[in-house]
């Protein structure tokens, strides 16, 4: 039998006229493999914003975003053998992909190919049903596609470490951040704040390119050792053929001949924010220096765990703003305006 749970949902293409609002939607029976997970804590990601704008294409209203939740177990299926009743659990940005192609069977299943890892929001479930994310007072979901969480983490901070955590712990690791490597990140928000903390934790010499001085303390205090604005164009100047990464975090459009500017030779630059229009990419810019330009999506399971399990090593945390869910709209308009330090984490027990 399913259950019936409250939630927050855009039920039109999100704006002053179309809030998001509470509802109730209904979570699915649980079946032999599945977790029942009731959610503590939802991070809220620019990626939400995106979607309920409608900036990625089609979205099916009415939708509950959140892909960024942490929780308690309150039942299991019989067939399930990874969790019990009562464990801190997380879910990411999916909750289930086909399990049989290559990049499946190799631990990245956000890259799955056939034909794709199914959203925890947006998506369309094995049973034919949208996904509906954790905006929301619980969620069912394959043990398959459920984190476990290190007891030293605190499950609101927990939270968007299963986004904003494993999108940049993933290109750091992948491109080798450490000792002796130069990293920037370019953008001091969600993923940015992570993205420093985490290059920080793993050895590297970070650098933080935002817009203006106003957070340097912060950026500073999260572990970077430099920080630059890039309104002054001194900075540009002064960095060209710099770095060996480059995260860019930001979620609009860049002039990306400026940023691949300041790779060194073979450096990369790694795309991970997701603007709603293309970036042009003369190739100049490329081919003098040998530099690359790359994406990264999210992690998989594996790679997630093994972020966590490193966070709680390292004692790697988001600095978060808790909310009531009836905020999400201001914190919505805050995020398009930078204004958040360093992400909203929403409070279930308010919806
Ligand atoms: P966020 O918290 O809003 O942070 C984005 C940051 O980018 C802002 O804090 C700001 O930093 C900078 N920024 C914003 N507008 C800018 C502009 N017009 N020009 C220059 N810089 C600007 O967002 P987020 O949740 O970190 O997400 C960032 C992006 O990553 C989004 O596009 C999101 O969809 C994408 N994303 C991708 C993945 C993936 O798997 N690849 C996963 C999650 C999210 P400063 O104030 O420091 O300049
Ligand atoms: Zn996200
Ligand atoms: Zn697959």
């Amino acid at each position: 039998m399913t259950t019936t749970v409250s939630a927050y949902a855009a039920t039109n293409k999100w704006g002053s006229d179309a809030p998001l609002t509470k509802t109730t939607i209904e979570r699915r029976a649980v079946g032999p493999a599945d977790v029942a997970i009731d959610i503590k804590f939802a991070g809220i990601c620019h990626s939400d914003l995106h979607t309920v704008s409608a900036e990625w294409g089609e979205v099916t209203f009415p939708i509950v975003p959140g892909h960024e939740i942490a929780g308690l177990v309150t039942e299991v299926g019989s067939e399930v053998t990874k969790y019990k009743v009562g464990d801190r659990v997380g879910v990411g940005c999916f909750v289930d992909s086909c399990r049989e192609c290559e990049n499946c069977k190799a631990g990245d299943e956000q890259y799955c190919n056939n034909p794709g890892m199914i959203g925890t929001y947006n998506g369309v479930g094995r049973d034919g049903n949208p996904t509906q994310g954790g905006y929301s007072d619980a969620i069912v979901v394959d043990e398959n596609y459920v984190l476990r969480i290190p007891d030293s983490i605190p499950l609101d901070k927990a939270a968007p470490l299963l986004c904003a955590g494993i999108t940049t712990y993933s290109p750091l690791r992948h491109w080798g951040a450490g000792p002796g490597k130069r990293v920037a990140v370019i953008g001091l928000g969600g993923l940015g704040h992570l993205g420093v903390k985490l290059a920080a934790a793993m050895g590297a010499e970070v650098a933080v390119l935002s817009q203006s001085l106003k957070k340097m303390e912060d950026g500073l205090r999260l572990g970077a050792s430099e920080y630059y604005a890039t309104s002054d164009p001194e900075t540009f100047k002064k960095l060209t053929g710099s770095f060996d990464l480059i995260l860019n975090t930001v979620s609009a459009n860049l002039d990306m001949a400026d940023y691949l500017g300041l790779l060194k030779l073979d450096g990369t630059l790694v795309e991970l924010g997701l603007p709603e229009h293309p970036m042009p990419v003369p190739a100049g810019v490329l081919i003098f220096g040998r530099r690359r330009l790359s994406g990264s999506l999210i992690g998989g399971i594996r790679e997630t765990q093994e972020m966590l399990d490193f966070c709680a090593e390292h004692d790697v945390a988001p600095e978060i703003e808790v909310i009531e869910a009836s905020y999400v709209n201001e914190a919505y308009e805050r995020m398009l305006a930078s204004d958040v330090r360093y992400r909203f984490v929403i409070d279930n027990a308010t919806i």
